[in-house]
């Protein structure tokens, strides 16, 4: 999981301020889901939609929040950490913002778990998270792994919000591995291809 730096997080201009206040305010009984599809309609809305996509592709480097995985091109959903279609009073928080792989958001993994733990405290930050959270934890002292190379995960060392964590994305499987794996070797130099090719191959239990 990136570890993202709150200070990171996307910021609105005045005008889209006012657009997302304008909906919030009148947003009566909208589900989330229902409000977030506004942006097709309104320009200020659909322009937001578009500078959050970007920011987040910077900051987040083109990789997946959660599986650190580089995004398909073109490909740049906005995920809501905390669901948009049970807590739509986040849905332009920006801390509640993240840009993540179809993969991660599929229903067996984040898909629509609730990830919040009982009722929703109006300030984000005060909300009690039962996944490790990209902006609000140290997401390194949550989760561990037991290479180098952060391909295998260390579930036994991983905090109790680490190992939800694992549990919820299948981290701790052999196809997750490989997908790290693979990200790996896209982004690395050939001399540490080969330390890291030597790493998995003589790993030992
Ligand atoms: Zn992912």
């Amino acid at each position: 999981m990136l570890n993202l730096n709150p200070n990171d997080a996307v910021t609105y201009t005045p005008e889209q301020r006012r657009a997302i206040d304008n909906l919030m305010a009148n947003r009566g009984s909208k589900k989330g889901k229902e409000l977030w599809k506004k942006t097709g309609v309104d320009d200020v809305l659909k322009q937001t939609k578009n500078s959050i996509r970007y920011h987040l592709l910077n900051v987040q480097k083109v990789r997946c929040a959660y599986c650190e995985c580089i995004l398909g091109f073109g490909i740049t959903q906005i995920e809501h950490i905390a669901p948009k279609w049970k807590f739509p009073e986040f849905l332009y928080e920006p801390l509640n913002l993240v840009l993540s792989c179809s993969d991660c958001n599929s229903l067996p993994k984040k898909g629509k778990q609730i990830t919040i733990e009982g009722d929703a405290q109006t300030n984000y930050t005060d909300n009690e998270f039962k996944y490790v959270h990209p902006f609000l934890d140290d997401v390194d002292k949550e989760i561990k792994y037991r290479t180098l190379f952060r391909i295998r995960i260390d579930y036994e060392h991983c905090t109790e919000k680490g190992k939800a964590t694992v549990d919820m994305f299948h981290w701790d499987t052999t196809h997750a591995e490989m997908k790290r794996f693979q990200n790996l070797l896209v982004r690395t130099t050939s001399r540490s291809r080969r330390k890291m090719i030597e790493e998995i191959l003589g790993f030992k239990e």
